[in-house]
């Protein structure tokens, strides 16, 4: 049975046989940081940034992003708060960004998400020199989507010294030390060269939603082919649990926070195959916890070695549901 909210929320995330699991959010405006502490989450493992360039035709300075962030890293107490830079383009458009991002046959294989915020550096300083200051008032980490290359997380990086350096020669605070430079895994080939990332970067976010799409050609809003896109297709499941190795190996921590990370019934897979770190909706949150507290660990990591044995999802899904249904 679900036990309450309020019962939940301070209870950690533990199995049953003493793993704790980190529990996180998934932001997408502002005001919903309230909810994240009604649920107990112990950070913000996706701060969306896209809201505050979104519905006008100029884009936000530096310093309303640096006071819409504050403003949140404030609210969580010293939980961390992980801030993803732009990541427009694709399916999700700005206007402010309009002249950028217009005409593109094929937007979600564009000038998209970090891709957009090196051709901008104006845009990417100024996102990092707001994200640094609002690290003054807590611990924050910075979060690149759609990366492909180690090359990109080199060029931010550089943009993020240089950027500390001019904040600090006007006295201004920031962050210190820099926070955490991490990666979203969510294109296959990020994911196939992890190991090589991992040497670049400070941690991995998982980004289960467009790692299924990509690997799977299926566009997330197209409906005509939706029945296709599945997390539990083994090839999506191959990139997951690479990432999580190369992750594990270089001894960098490793969340997911796509979609599948806020499904109770995938939470078993994910910690079978060394996963710590779930990120998702407030909403989902409970009911994730819930599973998490009857888990037992080896037997989810059995599972996990059973299922990627497997090359059919259908197998898979009833190898998953049966071992929900009879450990809980
Ligand atoms: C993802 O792709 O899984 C993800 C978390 O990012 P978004 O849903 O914002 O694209
Ligand atoms: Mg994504």
């Amino acid at each position: 049975e679900v036990r309450s909210l309020a019962r939940l929320r301070d209870i950690p995330a533990e199995t049953r046989d003493g793993q704790r699991i980190t529990l996180e959010v998934n932001l997408e405006l502002p005001r919903e940081v309230d909810q994240a502490a009604l649920v107990g989450a112990e950070g913000v493992g996706l701060l969306r940034t896209e809201f505050m360039y979104m519905n006008r035709d100029d884009l936000p300075g530096e310093d309303e992003q640096y006071a819409a962030l504050a403003e949140i890293v404030r609210t969580m107490r010293g939980r961390p708060v992980t801030v993803r830079t732009l990541d427009v383009g694709g399916e999700k458009l700005a206007s402010s960004l309009g002249d950028h991002l217009a005409e593109s046959q094929n937007p979600a294989l564009g000038l998209r998400a970090i891709r957009l915020s090196l051709k901008e550096p104006k845009l990417l300083r100024t996102q990092l020199a707001a994200i640094l200051r609002a690290g003054a008032h807590g611990p924050l980490r910075i979060l690149l989507p759609m990366i492909s290359n180690p090359g990109e997380v080199i060029a931010v990086r550089k943009e993020l010294d240089k950027t500390a350096r001019r904040l600090r020669r006007r006295d201004v605070s920031i962050a210190d030390p820099l926070p955490p430079l991490g990666v979203m895994i969510e294109v296959p080939g990020a994911a196939l060269a992890a190991d090589s990332l991992a040497q670049t970067c400070d941690f991995f976010a998982i980004g289960t939603n467009d790692l299924t799409m990509y690997t799977l050609a299926i566009d997330r809003s197209e409906e005509q082919v939706a029945y296709l896109y599945n997390p539990l297709h083994p090839a999506v499941l191959r990139l997951i649990q690479f990432s999580v190795e190369a992750a594990l190996h270089a001894r960098i921590p490793v969340s997911v926070c796509g979609e599948m990370a806020g499904d109770p019934r995938f939470a078993a897979l994910l910690v079978g195959l060394g996963v710590r770190e779930l990120s998702m909706t407030a909403k989902a949150l409970p009911r994730v916890k819930s599973r998490i507290l009857g888990l037992d660990m080896q037997a989810a990591g059995r599972r996990a070695r059973m299922i990627m044995d497997q090359v059919d999802s259908g197998r898979i899904a009833t190898l998953l549901d049966d071992f929900n249904d009879t450990v809980v």
